[in-house]
This record gives C-alpha cells, structure tokens and sequence, in this order.
C-alpha cells in the first residue's frame, strides 16, 4: 500500500485518489460519456493566485494545484476537484462544492499565503527570470518538488544574451549559475523540453564533475543514472532535436 504512506495526517485519499473518485462519479452524470481516466497526475505549482489547472489527454488527467493549497483541509481540495472535473465534463458541481471552495480561498489564512506566494514571485520577476514564455524560477521551482524532493539549494537563474541554439544550457559553478539559452524562450518549445534542459542543469548541480584515470568526467554513471528519471526523456530530447535541427549540446 504505497499510495497510504504518502497519505497527510488526517487525510483519507490522496490528491491524485481524490481527482480520480471525483472523475469517476461525475462521469457517470455526463450527458456525454466521456472518456475513463487511467492516472492522474497532480503537481505543486508556484502559483500566486488560487487559480488551479486540470487538463485530460490520452487517458491522463494533469492538475496543477497552487502551493497555497498544499495545507487545505481535505475537504477544500475534494470541492476544488468537484469544481474543476465538473467544468471539464460540463456538469455543474453542487453549490455546497462552490461554498466550501470560496470559503477556504477567502480565509484570512489562505490569503496571507498567497500573499507570500505573490511577494516571492514578485521578487522573481525583477531578477529577470521571466522569460516571454517560460520563467526561470517558476521552472526551478517545479522541478525541485518533482525530482528533489524540493531539497535543492536555490541558485542564480539566467537567460543567455544570445539565442544559442546548439548549447542550450549551462551549470556555472564559480557563479552558482545556472543558464539556459533564450532561443528556448519562445512560443513553439514545448514545456517538458524547457523542463528537461533546467533538469538537465541541475543535476549538474547536484552531481558535480569526476574525475576517472585522470579524465574529467561532466556527465559521468551516475550522472545518466539520474537523469533517467525525467518523465518523458526520449519524448523531451526528440522535442529537442526537432527544434535544432543541427544538433545540440548541454
Ligand atoms: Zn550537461
């Protein structure tokens, strides 16, 4: 029973369990059968407002929640499920659903959250993270709580001057930066590709050089070991090879 340990005190489900009973009883009152739903993803977004996304494809049910509601009582996050699947599938959720969302967002504790939220995001954008599409720290950030653990120290972040298209990023040590090329920072690149360079970096960041028989060694065993677990690799370097069509390096 893997799913129980990851259960929050209190909680019966899980977020991804809440999502999928919620998909599974308002399905069944679509006027249009919709599709079944074979996993749900749920992940912790920086978001500074209470605004949350649920998209479905190809049997996949993605919800990007705001960190403001990583301390909501169950209940809120099973309202918020209602409220979301309900808009998706065109059934509307039960006012008692609405009340108990609106509820939560208005608290006084919920709104000095996503006030920080707001002031750290703030903070980003003047350092010039936000790229026209992609920002730097939002995508640090995601990728922390997916595959650190959220255990990953900050470091500096930073578009390149030039629009590189072969070198699409680098891990500065001396400067404790990491730097993606701003030719990534348009409307036709795929999220996961941006999100597979930024990985990419700070594994570097994470696994620094070695050295073997004298040799330096950048991307060493260990370092593919890791990298390995980026979801949707294969799919993430084809996104890559399409978009520079003459090679690329990292
Ligand atoms: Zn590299």
């Amino acid at each position: 029973m893997q799913l129980a340990l990851e259960l929050k005190d209190g909680y019966r489900e899980t977020p991804e369990e809440t999502f999928s009973r919620v998909y599974r009883q308002t399905r069944v009152k679509a006027r249009r059968r919709p599709s079944e739903v074979e996993s749900v993803r749920v992940r912790w977004r920086a978001y500074a407002n209470s605004i949350s996304t649920l998209r479905i494809r190809d049997g996949v049910m993605q919800v990007g929640l705001s960190e403001a509601l990583r301390e909501a009582p169950e209940g809120v996050l099973e309202a918020l499920a209602e409220i979301l699947i309900g808009k998706v599938l065109r059934v509307r959720a039960a006012a008692e659903y609405e009340e108990r969302y609106r509820g939560w967002v208005n608290r006084e504790e919920t709104r000095a959250r996503l006030e920080a939220l707001r002031r750290r995001n703030g903070h980003k954008r003047t350092s010039g993270t936000q790229g026209r599409r992609f920002d730097l720290r939002e995508l640090f950030e995601a990728m922390n709580q997916r595959y650190f653990g959220g255990t990953m120290e900050q470091v500096h972040l930073a578009w390149s001057r030039g629009e590189a298209r072969t070198h699409l990023g680098h891990w500065d040590p001396a400067h404790r930066t990491i730097v993606l090329s701003r030719f990534l920072d348009r409307p036709e690149t795929p999220r996961l590709a941006v999100e597979y360079v930024m990985f990419h970096e700070m594994l570097h960041v994470a696994h620094p050089v070695e050295f073997e028989n004298g040799r330096r060694r950048v991307h060493h065993r260990r370092f593919k070991e890791a990298e390995k677990q980026f979801e949707g690799l294969k799919e993430a370097r084809g996104e890559l090879r399409r978009l520079c069509a003459s090679g690329f390096s990292f």
